[in-house]
This record gives structure tokens, C-alpha cells and sequence, in this order.
């Protein structure tokens, strides 16, 4: 049972009966023409076949109270004769009924396929489609540790959903919407001739295709209400900045049935003051001496969330050298976890006194005889 069903079959006058007909009334007659025309009594007559079809399908809506109610409501949101662009009293139907109950405007649902969904689409055989919940864009942004290690944070966020009070028409309560004259409920309208027609929204009904004469209180006419909602939404471990990700079924609800969309979650990563990211990888520069960097030393490591570490310097080690901690980095998706790629760097001290200016100044006439440059020099000379 369709809305089109609805608009386009007149139950009423299949069972012969007047639409203020009681309930009592309308079952007599139904049991008199089912006697008449039931297949039983008429073998092989196709028309009667035809007709006792008609007769049950106009007895199933009417014999029940509130598909009746439903019935009647359709037929008198339509009853306008809005609907017959073939001109007064040739009764083709050449308006698309689909564009209007398939709530194509656009994204996020709504629509008059919401207005209409519930009205039309009970029980019968044809189901309206389900109609999966509109997709979500969000941002968060986290500190460094939260994106190595994923945090469950909480993501405030707002949607466009249906006004409670009028169900989404806009309209007064007792009051129900109509089509608008001037698109017919297309929600366009075509301006131009021919290749250079132009279709623009609907000015007098702002594209929605219906006029609501009497606004809901809430919303103003307008259908729709904000609604926020806060959600704890776990952001995985190993994130990267400034990374897009989705987290499947957090989206929008879907409707009658229809699965959630998703929630896009695009991720800043605040800076640390000392740690760096390279993918898994953690990465941090360390000081270090030049007589520790000559001599060799044991050196001491901060790591982003543990106990520092200890690590074994090589003796001639170069400003730049690059060691790795191995399971100190940020966690990956499988729980293991990447390095962290220590750099040292030799500082040069900007003031040296005493003994250490004495001991330095040995230093370097021990070591006068060596020139630091000479195979600058000889390659310079392309020797
Ligand atoms: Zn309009
Ligand atoms: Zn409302």
C-alpha cells in the first residue's frame, strides 16, 4: 500500500459506501460484495476476481480505525487537486511521487518523505525503503599523550532532527500542511525555456513543497529542531594529527529501521614540549656532553608515559646520532608498541672557568698536531 495507493484508490466508493459510513455499515457491505464476488462463486470470471481483490484491499484499510484515519488524513492533504498537472478534470496523475516520498532534500533526512513515511507507509506490502542516518563531521582535538595511547573523550555535538511537537510538518497541532500551488510540492521551479531552463527553489514554500497556514509553536513552521547530544566517542591509540577518522554506526539515527551513519572525527594533536611523532614512533633529542659523546657514557632517557630509560652511548659518537628504545614509542592497533628514536646532540657550553678551562686548554695542545679540516681541504682540491 502505497501513499500514491492511498491518493489514487477511492475505498470509499469501491465498497459503495458514504465516507461518514459507520463501522458496522462498512462491514455489512464488504460481507455482501465479498459473498457476490467472491472467486468461488465466479469461476473464471477475471472481473469479479478483479473486483472482490479491490473490495478486500479497500476492506483491510477501512475495517481498521486508524489505518481508516490515516486513509481519510492523505486523501484530504490531497484533495486540493494540486496534484493533476494534466489540467482540471483529465485526473492524470503525471506529478512524480517519487521525488516527494523519497525525502529528496538533501542530506541529513527530513523532508516530506518523513512527513508522509509515517502516514502512508503501514503495513502494506510495500514498506517505505529504510533509510540510512545521515553521516556526522566533527572535530576534537587531544593532547599529545592522549593521540599515542587513545582517550575516550566527550564530542558535544549538534544535529538537525525532526520537531517533536509537530513530527517535523511544521505545522500547528490539528493542522496539517498543504501542498503548495505554485511548485505543486516540488519544492521547484523552473524558470526559462527549453536547454536554458533553470530550476530554482520555490519561493512561496522556500522549497519545501508544502505551506503550513498555521506554525507549530516550536519551530516556528520550520519542521526542524536542534537537538545536542554528548557522546563518549573512544578516539583508538596511535592517532595521527590532523587524521580523519570514522567511527562506523555513531552518526545520525536512521530511519524506519535504516542503519546510523557515521561519525567523522577529524583529530588535533596539541604539540609536547619535548616529545616528537614519526607514525609509531616516538622521537626526542637528548644533551649530551662532547666528553660523554668522546668517551662513551650510560645516559638517562625520558620516555612520554614510563620510567626514563637507560641507554649505552658509543664512545666517538657524532652530534646527530640517532639510538632507538625499542617499545617506547606510541601504541599501535594490534597493542604492540613503536620505538623511540633517541637523537643526541652535543652541547657546546657557553662559558667555561676554572679547572675545566685549564683542563680544556691542555686539550687542545694535546691535540694541535690533528687539523679537523685537512680532508675538507683535499677534497676541496678534488684530490
Ligand atoms: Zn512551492
Ligand atoms: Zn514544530
Amino acid at each position: 500500500m502505497s501513499g500514491k495507493d492511498y491518493v489514487e484508490k477511492d475505498y470509499y466508493k469501491v465498497l459503495g459506501v458514504p465516507k461518514d459510513a459507520s463501522a458496522t455499515e462498512i462491514k455489512k457491505t464488504y460481507r455482501k460484495l465479498a459473498r457476490e464476488f467472491h472467486p468461488d462463486a465466479n469461476t473464471g470470471d477475471a472481473k469479479a476476481e478483479e473486483r472482490f481483490k479491490d473490495i478486500s484491499e479497500a476492506y483491510d484499510v477501512l475495517s481498521d480505525e486508524k489505518r481508516r484515519k490515516e486513509y481519510d488524513e492523505a486523501r484530504s492533504l490531497f484533495a486540493n487537486g494540486g496534484f493533476r498537472t494534466g489540467g482540471p478534470g483529465t485526473g492524470s496523475y503525471s506529478f512524480d511521487f517519487g521525488d516527494l516520498f523519497s525525502g529528496g532534500q538533501g542530506g541529513g533526512g527530513g523532508g516530506l518523505g518523513d512527513v508522509f513515511g509515517g502516514l502512508f507507509n503501514r503495513g502494506g506490502p510495500r514498506q517505505a525503503q529504510p533509510r540510512r542516518g545521515a553521516d556526522v563531521e566533527t572535530e576534537v582535538t587531544l593532547s599529545f599523550e592522549e593521540a599515542v595511547d587513545g582517550a575516550t573523550v566527550p564530542l558535544r555535538m549538534t544535529s538537525q532532527a525532526p520537531c517533536r511537537l509537530c513530527n517535523g510538518t511544521g505545522a500547528k497541532s490539528g493542522t496539517t500542511p498543504r501542498v503548495c500551488p505554485t511548485c505543486v510540492g516540488a519544492g521547484t521551479v523552473s524558470r526559462g525555456q527549453g536547454a536554458f531552463a533553470l530550476s530554482e527553489p520555490c519561493k512561496d514554500c522556500r522549497g519545501r513543497g508544502m505551506i503550513v497556514d498555521d506554525p507549530c509553536p516550536d519551530c516556528h513552521g520550520s519542521g526542524r529542531a536542534s537537538s545536542a547530544r554528548t557522546m563518549q566517542v573512544r578516539i583508538p591509540a596511535g592517532v595521527q594529527a590532523d587524521q580523519r577518522i570514522r567511527l562506523k554506526g555513531k552518526g545520525a539515527q536512521g530511519e524506519r529501521g535504516g542503519q546510523p551513519g557515521d561519525l567523522y572525527v577529524t583529530v588535533h594533536v596539541d604539540p609536547h614540549p619535548v616529545f616528537g611523532r614519526k607514525g609509531d614512533n616516538l622521537t626526542v633529542t637528548v644533551p649530551v656532553t662532547f666528553p660523554e659523546a668522546t668517551l662513551g657514557a650510560t645516559i638517562e632517557v625520558p620516555t612520554l608515559n614510563g620510567p626514563a630509560v637507560k641507554l649505552k652511548l658509543p664512545p666517538g659518537s657524532a652530534n646527530g646520532l640517532t639510538m632507538r628504545a625499542r617499545g617506547k614509542g606510541a601504541t599501535r592497533k594490534d597493542g604492540t608498541r613503536g620505538d623511540l628514536l633517541v637523537t643526541v646532540e652535543v652541547v657546546v657550553p657557553q662559558h667555561v672557568t676554572g679547572d675545566a678551562l685549564n683542563a680544556l686548554e691542555q686539550y687542545r695542545e694535546a691535540t694541535a698536531s690533528d687539523d679537523p679540516r685537512a680532508a675538507l681541504f683535499r677534497a676541496a682540491k678534488g684530490a
